[in-house]
């Protein structure tokens, strides 16, 4: 059953794309049914009990990963090969990004910079002047709103980087208590991730459902309009991500873990088609930890560390698509990045992507930071609104994807055994 959800949710997706285009916003049906609104409620539905268990999942998971752990030298190694996926993948992917987007030059087609023709006008000096600093005054407020000042109110609100914040401290501490005291905490904190897991397990159940809903709904109210203008920057970005996903990511997975990535394609596929129609790494976070612990055979241990702080934390797709959009923009206005500012560009996309939220559009709200960086006015995110949301469910897919295979790579290099080997054969 579960090795055809992939294909369950396959085939709702495409349906979903039939449906919206055969009724879209505003049709009626048999009276007075609106479609549209039916597509909404199902969609909306699956969302909800998607997010309903996101916060009691990762509080679960993180602290009962990190006490369980051992001791902090272990917990040290593993956060160190964590953070070396994200940092040195993320910097591989908008390598890529920089490179296309240099070879293509989407903003400029006939020799002209392609902004005026847009209605964009000239970069305003006085916006640039209004706008400086923001950048850095985003960065400094992203490294502060890391601690929360209410660990509660985080959880409450859905704030992801204060709330694992919290739950890392929380684990370590758990880890560090005698051991009559460490094996209570364990096990309540343990039992709860078990609990979010079944739960998880009966979200999943109603994915193709779901995700019919979210498409449809999708394509009901845009239509391929959201598919038509700006194709040749969408081309790039779209490049880019493929070369990403399919080329330099399985190469890592087979050179550095020693494992078959088309296997692991398989085996995350369901959680891969629930990021591009959600466009959320958080809201997929429960399927993908599903897929990696029960589908691939990686421990509690490395999953509830590694995949949390990756929904959170790790976007390539992000982070190339950054790189990409703040060079579009600039080549649209007409204006040359030398070296020193595309190195600027690399670095503010590494950071955007680490601050933003594993929700739709986060994104693109982050590329601000970067235009900002460079001097290039605000305005220009509205060049590249229409296409966003399409950019953005392939950019989502490559951001888990990217955490997942960081998932059965660090399992096999902490020495784990029998990663993706099938299910039955692994007894
Ligand atoms: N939607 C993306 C995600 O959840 C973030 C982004 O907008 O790039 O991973």
């Amino acid at each position: 059953m579960r090795n055809r959800l992939h294909l369950q949710i396959l085939i709702a997706l495409l349906l979903g794309v039939g449906a919206g285009l055969l009724w879209p916003e505003g049709r009626t049906i048999w009276g007075d049914i609106q479609p549209y609104s039916v597509f909404d409620f199902v969609g909306t539905l699956f969302l909800r009990a998607l997010k309903m268990v996101i916060v009691p999942l990762i509080a679960g998971s993180i602290i009962s990963g990190v006490a369980g752990v051992g001791s902090s030298r272990g917990l040290g190694r593993l956060f160190g090969r964590t953070f070396a996926w994200y940092v040195s993948t993320s910097l591989m992917a908008i390598l890529v990004g920089l490179f296309l987007v240099n070879l293509i030059q989407p903003g400029i087609q006939g020799g002209e910079p392609v902004g005026p023709r847009l209605g964009l006008s000239r970069p305003d000096p006085q916006l640039s002047a209004e706008l400086e600093g923001r950048g850095a005054g985003d960065l400094v407020d992203i490294v502060q709103r890391m601690i929360p000042t209410n660990p509660v109110a985080a959880a409450a609100e859905g704030q992801m980087l204060p709330l694992i914040f919290f739950c890392l401290l929380f684990g370590i501490a758990v880890g560090s208590l005698g051991e009559q005291q460490r094996a209570a905490q364990f096990a309540f904190w343990e039992s709860l991730f078990v609990v979010m897991m079944r739960i998880t397990g009966w979200v999943i159940r109603a994915a193709p459902v779901g995700i019919f809903g979210l498409m449809a709904k999708i394509t009901a109210a845009s239509g391929f309009a959201a598919f038509g203008p700006l194709l040749q920057y969408g081309g790039t970005v779209l490049a880019a991500l493929v070369i990403h996903a399919a080329i330099t990511l399985p190469l890592l997975v087979r050179v550095v873990g020693g494992l078959p990535p088309h296997r692991h394609a398989q085996v995350m596929a369901p959680a891969l088609l629930t990021a591009f129609s959600t466009r959320s790494s958080s809201a997929t976070l429960p399927l993908t930890m599903d897929r990696i612990e029960n589908g691939a055979g990686v421990s509690n241990r490395v999953t509830s560390f590694v995949l949390p702080l990756g929904a959170t934390i790790n976007m390539d797709g992000t982070a190339l698509y950054e790189c990409v959009a703040a060079l579009f923009i600039a080549q649209a206005y007409g204006v040359e990045l030398g070296i020193g500012s595309q190195v600027v560009v690399v670095f503010t996309a590494l950071l955007a992507s680490i601050g933003a939220a594993g929700i739709p559009a986060a994104g693109l709200v982050m590329i601000s930071i970067i235009l900002d960086a460079v001097g290039l006015p605000l305005e220009g995110i509205a060049l590249i609104l229409a296409v966003d949301p399409v950019l953005d469910m392939f950019r989502t897919a490559v951001n888990v994807w990217s955490d997942s295979c960081g998932a059965v790579v660090i399992a096999r290099r902490e020495g784990e055994e029998g990663i993706l080997v099938r299910e039955a054969d692994r007894g």
